[in-house]
Formats: C-alpha cells, sequence, structure tokens
C-alpha cells in the first residue's frame, strides 16, 4: 500500500518504520530534515512536502504535536490526496478540533479516523501501540489494516472523536491512580512501612491497581519501572500534562464534573514549573514525599 507519513518524531519515526517492515511503500515528510532522513534510513521514501507525499496515497498516517498542527497539516492534505485515500491521524488532540477536522474530511469527500495511541515510544518502535478509534463503520474498516502493522490492539471507539475522548478519559484516571499510588507510598513510609513489604500487600489486595503493578513509583518491586532508572520516560510529566489539560478542557465542555482530574492537572503543572517537564510522570511521589 502506498502510505503517507506526516509527523516522524518521537512516535512517528519508529510507527513508520513498522509501516516500511510491513512491506508498505512510505513516503516520509517532517518539517525537521533530521527526522526525514532518519525515516529514509529506515526504509521509507522522502518526500519534500505534505503535498508531495500525499501524491497517490492510498492511506495518509498523521503524528503531529497538536490540534493547530493537524488543521494546518489536513488543510493541504485534503487539497493533495486522492478522495480514494483513508485518512488516520495519530495525534493526541482536542475532542473538538478533531470532530472538526472529521467533518471537514467528509466534507471533502474522505473517510477518516482520529486514532490516538496508548503504548509511548517503546510501543511505537516495537509495534505494540494501541490505538483507540473514532469515525464511521466504514473508516475503521479502511484503517484497520494500516493500524494493525504499527500496534496490538485497534478499537473502535464509536463516532468521530470518540477515539481521543477514549484517550484522554484513560490518561485521566492513569494520572489519577498513579498521584494516589504515590500517596499511599508516602505515607506508609511515614508510618515505618517497607516499600517493597507495602507493595506485597496493596498489590495483592484492593489498592492494586496499573500504576502499581506495572508501573510502580518506588525503585524496587516492579524492575521495568521507570522509577529505577532515575524517572527517565516513560512518559513524561510534560505529556500527561497535556493530556489533563485535553481532558479539563473537554469536561468544561461537557459541562462534566472532575474533581480529581482538576486536582490531577494542578498538580502535574505545579510538578512541570518545578522543572521536571521532562521526568517520567511517577516521579510525582518526590512531590508527594516533600509535601510541596
Ligand atoms: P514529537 O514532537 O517528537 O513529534 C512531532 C513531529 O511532528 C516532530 O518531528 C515535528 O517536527 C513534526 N511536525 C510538526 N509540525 C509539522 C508539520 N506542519 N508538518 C510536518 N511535520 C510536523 O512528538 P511525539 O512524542 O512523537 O508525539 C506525537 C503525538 O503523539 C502527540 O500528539 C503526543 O501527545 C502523542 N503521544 C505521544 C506519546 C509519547 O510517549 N511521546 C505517547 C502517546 C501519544
Amino acid at each position: 500500500m502506498k502510505i503517507a507519513f506526516i509527523g516522524l518524531g518521537h512516535m512517528g519515526s519508529g510507527m513508520a518504520a513498522n509501516l516500511v517492515r510491513a512491506g508498505h511503500e512510505v513516503r516520509a515528510f517532517d518539517i525537521n530534515a533530521e527526522a526525514v532522513a532518519q525515516a529514509v534510513a529506515d526504509g521509507a521514501m522522502e518526500a519534500s512536502s505534505v503535498a508531495y507525499a500525499c501524491r497517490d496515497a492510498e492511506a495518509v498516517v498523521t503524528m503531529l504535536p497538536a490540534g493547530k498542527h493537524v488543521v494546518s497539516v489536513y488543510g493541504t492534505v485534503f487539497a493533495a490526496a486522492p478522495k480514494s485515500a483513508v485518512l488516520i491521524d495519530c495525534s493526541t488532540i482536542d475532542v473538538e478540533t478533531a470532530r472538526r477536522v472529521a467533518v471537514d474530511a467528509q466534507t471533502e469527500g474522505f473517510a477518516m479516523v482520529d486514532a490516538p495511541v496508548s503504548g509511548g515510544v517503546a510501543g511505537a518502535q516495537g509495534g505494540t501501540l494501541t490505538f483507540m478509534c473514532g469515525g464511521t463503520k466504514d473508516a475503521f474498516a479502511r484503517a484497520e489494516p494500516v493500524l494493525s502493522a504499527m500496534g496490538k490492539a485497534v478499537i473502535h471507539a464509536g463516532a468521530a472523536g470518540a477515539g481521543q475522548a477514549a484517550k484522554i478519559c484513560n490518561n485521566m484516571l492513569l494520572a489519577i491512580t498513579m498521584i494516589g499510588t504515590c500517596e499511599a507510598f508516602a505515607l506508609a513510609e511515614k508510618l515505618g512501612l517497607d516499600d517493597q513489604v507495602f507493595f506485597d500487600i496493596a498489590s495483592k489486595a484492593s489498592g492494586q491497581s496499573w500504576s502499581m503493578t506495572s508501573y510502580c513509583p518506588v525503585p524496587g518491586p516492579v524492575p521495568s519501572s521507570p522509577a529505577n532508572r532515575d524517572y527517565q520516560p516513560g512518559f513524561a510529566s510534560a505529556l500527561m500534562l497535556k493530556d489533563l489539560t485535553l481532558a479539563m478542557q473537554a469536561a468544561t465542555g461537557a459541562s462534566a464534573d472532575t474533581p480529581l482530574g482538576a486536582r490531577a492537572h494542578a498538580l502535574y503543572d505545579a510538578l512541570c514549573a518545578q522543572g521536571h517537564a521532562g521526568r517520567d510522570f511517577s516521579y510525582m511521589i518526590e512531590r508527594i514525599r516533600r509535601g510541596a
């Protein structure tokens, strides 16, 4: 399949390489020339512009920083891609913009899905991402084989924007369980409990969660967690703050009451402002231990 891939950063580079590995003809474009050079080294063809990448494409995949980049790039995609191409935006952006771009795509005669991911850079490189998709059944059916080459799970969440909605709700819950897990460890430590002993108990009791048993915020109990490598990400606090900001924006728009989401947003905002934006989001434990 001829696939245009636009946005070859931390995530897009690994995803594009997996499309090449699956036998697709990938035309890669990024405003950063070094990112394009890396994609070419990984077997993609260099594209000199968004329009050139989209010429004759059967699918267009985008992996961009935020909504404004998505709006700008799709302005060109709509003009340059054949109407038969399926459009797949894997960026994490606000629900409202995702819906607006999807309506524009439909008006222009394209099938489109929003397909944000869970799984981080390791998942992008390893082809083990989870895709949460929003769009019509037909658009999903056409996007699914492309996404399968880059992930372990491809799930249809509902109509346009539903993928973004699922992503921010999941990450809001993740932030809340991580902060709760950090609070529990910090209190357990102050009460004289050993981290490993508390883990052995809570991981088999009702306090168990993914934040505890797969991504434990203290070093030791889960050897693969970022706590064991000085909180190198993983999933950076800046990206968690981005997703929480999108969640709070969506909650305001939907008149949803999200008191813990709001508190999580304030805590990650403060953690990033203290200079820890680049550390893994489980570094929250240090802020909780300090109490500020
Ligand atoms: P990144 O900043 O590393 O990559 C984005 C790329 O888009 C950059 O290479 C940039 O040059 C390129 N770009 C920007 N504007 C462009 C334009 N107009 N035309 C072409 N290319 C353009 O970001 P990332 O970490 O790869 O994340 C991409 C998306 O995936 C974001 O929406 C992010 O929230 C989401 N995400 C990231 C992670 C993660 O762990 N990094 C995990 C899940 C989801």
